[in-house]
């Protein structure tokens, strides 16, 4: 307790509302309360262990408070469309690199492959709500955007005993009545900062080469674990990326010491 209320106090000091001398501060303040009172008669012998304290307090505070990729250059790689045959490759190659990653699952995929949705979620990765069906949400009625979300967050929850904490609009589709959707379903729309167009390129070298360009500390990278040679590029990218000094997250670590609204749409578009 004694401790507790010398961090308290020292605190409060270090804020600048403590500012009277210990001699002064018992005539000065006559209403000061006991634990002050008691600080004040053995503050001389206690300002060098107090100062300590205090510079260590900071110093775990801080280091406490500083998000990871603040500290660390971060690069979010997100999978759609899974989970697919080929996930279980892309998982060890994620797995050999200590790369965590982001998948966004379709309902229907997680319904039909539960054992590699666990796997997923168990080797670390994050999964968000990809919809159901994959349909564009924007030509979709408000009944059936909600149909499409909330069946996959349900199968999602039933698999991995967890909610997803947010979707991302297939195709990028949305407007602002499905952000408006989203709100009333408590998920921000997680977009990107670079898309490779993996499934237009279908090739392991370009894909590899548009990743690498596209790679910014912070960014998001939409990619594809339903394109075979987008797994394939995978470890030539990890390895050139790991040499540039990038650390793989989840968009929760990505994310850190930031809160999403609901509907939100992240990363912000640009204009
Ligand atoms: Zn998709």
């Amino acid at each position: 307790m004694w401790r507790k209320a010398k961090i308290v106090m020292a605190g409060v000091c270090a804020a600048g509302v403590c500012v009277v001398p210990s001699a002064a501060g018992a005539a000065t303040a006559p209403t000061t309360n006991t634990a002050a009172t008691a600080q004040a008669g053995t503050q001389k012998a206690e300002t060098n262990q107090t100062k300590t304290q205090k510079a260590e307090t900071k110093q775990a505070g801080a280091k406490k408070s500083v998000p990871y990729c603040a500290r660390y250059k971060c690069i979010a790689l997100t999978f759609d469309d899974g989970p697919w045959p080929y996930t279980p490759e892309l998982l060890d190659t994620l797995k050999k690199h200590k790369a965590k990653a982001t998948f966004f699952l379709l309902g229907r995929k997680v319904a039909y492959r539960p054992e590699l949705t666990r796997r997923i979620h168990e080797e670390g990765h994050d999964i968000g709500n990809h919809t159901w069906t994959h349909p564009s949400l924007t030509k979709l009625s408000d009944g059936e955007v909600i149909q499409e979300i909330t069946s996959t967050s349900d199968i999602i929850y039933q698999t991995i005993g967890k909610m997803p904490d947010y979707m991302r609009p297939p195709n990028g589709a949305t407007n602002a009545r499905v952000a408006s959707l989203m709100t009333s379903l408590g998920l921000p729309q997680i977009m990107w900062t670079g898309s490779t167009l993996d499934w237009q390129a279908r090739d392991t070298k370009v894909i590899a080469q548009r990743t690498l360009k596209l790679a910014k500390r912070n960014g998001v990278i939409l990619l594809h674990d339903i394109v075979p040679e987008t797994v394939k590029a995978m470890p030539s990218v990890l390895t050139a990326l790991e040499k540039q000094n990038y650390k793989f997250v989840t968009l929760t670590t990505l994310l850190q010491g930031r809160t999403l609204r609901p509907g939100e749409i992240y990363p912000p578009r640009g204009k």
